[in-house]
């Protein structure tokens, strides 16, 4: 998840389509990526709980992204092992999280929330 999260930082579209399930991949992945890429500026990565069993891991995590507030992307991904690698699955959009302004924030600033983004 870590690395599929990077990788959406840092655009590395191969790795993502790479790290997809083979059984889903669309024709149209490339185009969706490129587009999710450019259109978002990921601030930080919150894993909730990383649950592997076996050959299948559940993932619930938060990516957190700036729009005209600050947005996030709650979501329970399932994740299968294939000949030693992990691949994305599916995953289940959540609710968003409760954050409270006086945390420290998910960016890794060591600022507080609130004097950290306009949110
Ligand atoms: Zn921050």
């Amino acid at each position: 998840m870590r690395s599929r999260y990077s990788a959406f930082a840092t655009g590395n579209i191969t790795y993502l389509i790479a790290s997809l399930h083979p059984d889903n991949r669309q024709a149209d992945d490339e185009i969706i990526l490129r587009q999710t890429i450019e259109d978002t500026q990921w601030l930080g990565l919150k894993i909730i709980r990383h649950k592997p069993v076996g050959n299948n891991a559940t993932v619930e995590f938060v990516a957190f992204y700036q729009d005209q507030s600050i947005g996030q992307l709650h979501e329970r991904s399932n994740f299968i092992k294939k000949d030693n690698q992990w691949f994305y699955v599916d995953g289940e959009i959540l609710d968003p999280i409760k954050l409270s302004r006086n945390q420290t924030c998910f960016c890794g600033s060591g600022k507080k929330i609130k004097k950290c983004h306009n949110s």
